[in-house]
Parts: C-alpha cells; structure tokens; sequence
C-alpha cells in the first residue's frame, strides 16, 4: 500500500458512519472509540477504512505495531504457523515457539542473570501473573503501585490502576493489600523520591511487601517520564528489603523509547519485567520474564493459560523480535523522538497552552495546560479531533485526560511524521 495520506470523504465517511449505527446496536458505549472510522486494511503507518481514506497512523494500535501494520515477515511468520498448526495449549503438549520466545525474551529484557518466563495473552494477565509470582516467591501479601499507574483492565489490573473516569467508577470492591505511592511526576514537582519512599515506610508495613509494580515512564498517565535515578532509587530500595521490583513495560518495550526496554536508560535490572502490546507485532500475546529463581518459586501447576503463548502469536512474535533487530528499530525509535521533541519544543515556546513536552524514543506527548497551569482536557480532545479530521491518528492520555500522545510505528517514513506533525501543529495553534 502506497505510504501517503489520502482524503476522498469527510473523517468519518459513509460508510463508516453506517457501520458506527450497526455498530450501537451490538456493541455497548462502554466499549470506547478514539475515531470511528471502521478499517479495510493497514500496511506501514498507514491505515485505510472503509471509505477508502488513507490516514497517518501516529498511534500504532497503542502501541502494538512497533514494526508498522502488517509487516511482510510478521504476515509471512502467521500464515505458515496457521497452516502447521493454530493451537495445542502449551500445557497439554508443547510446541519450539514458546521455548524460543522466551529464549528471545531472556536475551532481550535487562539483566545477564538466568531468566524464566511465562506466556499470556494480555498486559493485564501479565502483571496479574508477576503479582502472583512476587507473592509466591515472598510470602508476602502487599502490593505497591503508583499515581499514574495503569496496568489494565482486569480485576487486579484495576485495583493497581490509578485513574477512576473511565477504568475503575462502578466496578469495585477492588482486591485488598494494594498501596498507592505518589509517582515521580517532574513538571508537576511532585513524587520526589525522598517523598515517595518515605510515604511507603510511612503507610506500609515493609516486612508484608512482595513487590512495587512500576511503569518506567507512566503510558495512559500521560507519558511521565520520572526524574533522573528514582527508577533505580525505587529498584534500591527493593533489594534492600526483599521486595520484588516489577517492571511493567508493557507499553515502554520492544524497541518503543529507543532501547529495547524503557528500564535501560535508568540502568536499572528488574527483577521481574511484564511485556505485551509491541511483543507480537500486532498479535495478542503477553509475557513475565523474571529471575530464575523467583520464577521458579511457584509450585508446579501454578502458572498457566489456555491460549497464552498461542503458536501463532509466538512465530509472529519471533518474526516481529527479529524485524526490530535487522531494521535497527531500537535506533530509529530514537531518530523519530528527536524529531517529535524537536517540533514539539519549538511549538511550545512559540504558541500558548503547552505546559510540557516529553518522552522519550518514539514515545512522546504533550501536556495542555490553563493559563493557571491547571490540566486542559477540552483542549486535549480538541487538538485530537482536529487531527483525526486532518486524517492523523493520535490519541490522548494522562490521570486528567490532558496530554496528546504519539506513538508511531517506528518503521514510520520520515516525511510521514512530519506531514503528521504538520497536522498536530495545526491543530494546536487552531
Ligand atoms: C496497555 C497496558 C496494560 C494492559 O494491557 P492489555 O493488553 O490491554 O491488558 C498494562 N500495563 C501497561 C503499562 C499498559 O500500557
């Protein structure tokens, strides 16, 4: 498919807007739409619906498709894993795929210690199994996670999520022995990590913590990037106590904030690391890499799924791992970045509204503020909505819902991103 926009309809067009009724009659309103525009195909960072207009992909399915839509080796990789064979379960009889996932994972996750891992379906069944693990392997119930925090969408990931509107209102009572520690958040001066340490020892007894469950840059949080050393401050005082330190890279990994895993540039080496979204190359598949020793603390039987590690996941996997490394994704995450910072910064000092520009790699937002400083919101869907018309796919974040966030797929042209970033400037100076 040809790498360009191409507007032939209004955003969202006819048949998309028929689609959309059909659509409210099957599917409830709780199940949310950034743009309803309905999808016939994607290739790149392209994505054409139905109407046949071309837009410029900005988000990557959040964060999904690190190596762009339908990679050639991705699609090659499914097809003929399809035609061997779709499903087993891997604990009723094994398949090579898992086994070499998880070699892939051990190799690629921080750390030259001896690594186990563990396959899953979802960001959140994946955080869920590292909580379950960090227990088994501590003996300890409670569980610290942060403001910012997101970890998905099931019961447990909910309990560890921060944001109430939408992800938790209506859906309690949530599961017990979680504590919600301030996060590093710089542009609000907020969650130092004297602060934050001290606000653990303060309200937990340290003596009953398994692990901290942390995101190296808050994602749905709104792109948090915490200041300098309180990653790996946060990591000390984890071993200085036998809590386990969860990283939850499941938006920050695979190549996404130029390195493999965002826990890097801190030089920080979790002792346990939750992976998904950009694992698969678009297909649905989770992981938990950890110590070999605490992965194998859990008893026999313990840990396990129907799906989780399908084989067709796992070749697209093994295909999507090998995509980031032959195309030097890792590097191009950074090149991108650069020039999203580059753009925004300028933008910023030359228009009103933007409080904050940052990020890193290819993972960047901006903050919309008031002239008070407080969080603007209607400005955030505003600036969204504008794009999306301009037939750019960006999407928002952050606990107040202010920050426009970009994502590409890091295999994005050049000229692309600017064309894109050309719509968002736009969008923003209105
Ligand atoms: C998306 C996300 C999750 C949840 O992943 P699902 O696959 O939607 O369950 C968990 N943690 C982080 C950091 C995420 O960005």
């Amino acid at each position: 498919m040809k790498q360009k926009r191409k507007l032939v309809t209004e955003i969202p067009g006819p048949r998309s807007r028929a689609l959309w009724e059909r659509r409210t009659r099957a599917v409830p309103a709780a199940v949310g739409t950034t743009l309803p525009i309905f999808v016939q195909r994607a290739q790149g960072g392209i994505v054409e619906d139905v109407d046949g207009n071309r837009l410029i992909d900005l988000g990557s399915g959040i964060a999904v498709v690190n190596v762009g839509h339908a990679h050639p080796a991705v699609v090659e990789a499914i097809a003929q894993q399809a035609a061997n064979f779709v499903h087993t379960c891997f604990q009723v009889t094994p398949y090579e795929g898992y086994v070499a996932v998880c070699e892939q994972l051990a190799a690629r996750t921080p750390g030259n210690h001896e690594k186990r891992s563990v396959l899953v379906n979802s960001g959140a069944e994946a955080v869920e199994n590292a909580v379950k693990i960090a227990r088994a392997a501590t003996g300890r119930p409670a569980v610290i996670a942060f403001d910012q925090a997101f970890h998905g969408r099931t019961l447990l990931g909910l309990s560890l999520t921060a944001k109430v509107v939408p992800y938790k209102k209506s859906f309690g009572p949530y599961a017990p022995e979680i504590y919600r520690a301030p996060f590093s958040y710089p542009f609000r001066g907020t969650g130092r990590l004297a602060e934050t340490l001290e606000w653990i020892e303060a309200s937990v007894d340290v003596s009953q913590i398994a692990c901290v469950v942390v995101e190296p840059i808050a994602g749905e949080g709104g792109f948090v990037v915490p200041e300098p050393r309180w990653l790996e401050g946060i990591a000390q005082w984890c071993r200085s106590n036998g809590v386990v330190f969860v990283a939850d890279e499941v938006q920050t990994g695979f190549g996404r904030t130029g390195a493999w895993f965002a826990s890097e540039h801190e030089g920080v080496v979790p002792d346990l690391v939750a992976t998904a979204k950009g694992l698969g190359g678009g297909m649905p598949i989770a992981g938990v890499t950890g110590r070999a020793e605490i992965m194998d603390a859990v008893h026999a039987g313990g840990l396990g799924s129907t799906f989780g590690g399908n084989p067709v996941s796992c070749a697209a996997a093994l295909a999507a791992i090998d995509v980031i490394e032959k195309e030097q994704l890792v590097e191009r995450a950074q090149m991108l970045g650069n020039r999203m910072l580059e753009r925004l910064v300028a933008l910023q000092h030359d228009t009103t509204g933007i409080g904050d520009v940052r990020g890193r790699g290819a993972m960047v937002a901006i903050e919309l503020v008031n002239d008070d400083g407080t969080p603007d919101a209607e400005r955030a869907k505003r600036v969204c909505a504008d794009c999306h018309t301009q037939g750019v796919i960006v999407l928002t974040a952050g606990t107040s819902g202010n920050v426009v966030r970009l994502l590409p797929p890091l295999v994005l042209d050049e000229s692309l991103l600017d064309e894109g970033l050309d719509a968002l400037e736009k969008a923003v100076r209105g």
